[in-house]
């Protein structure tokens, strides 16, 4: 991951691998629900993506910006330790 102490960027997901799991993304719509956000990757990107904890329960958001419209998916909630598995892979460019 290109990033460097000072650099204006945040963190950037790596080109997905060729063997990359596959994540199920399902559409969600902007709700009150309070949500912590504990990681996210660079928003400069026309996608990016968010590790979100509600309640007991962590899951990760993608964002996408296609043609000034914005679309918001979650993967499914379960718990924190699976996320952060998916989370890292996601990372790595071992997941999409
Ligand atoms: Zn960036």
């Amino acid at each position: 991951m290109p990033w460097e102490e000072g650099d204006l960027h945040g963190r950037h997901v790596a080109a997905a691998s060729s063997a990359s799991a596959s994540i199920e993304w399902d559409l969600v719509w902007p709700c009150s629900e309070r949500v912590r956000v504990r990681d996210y990757t660079c928003d400069c990107q026309p996608v990016f993506y968010e590790l979100c904890q509600a309640g007991g329960q962590r899951y990760i958001r993608r964002t996408t910006r296609k043609g000034g419209r914005v679309v918001v998916e979650e993967s499914v909630r379960t718990a924190a330790s699976k996320t952060d598995i998916l989370w890292t892979m996601l990372l790595h460019g071992d997941a999409r």
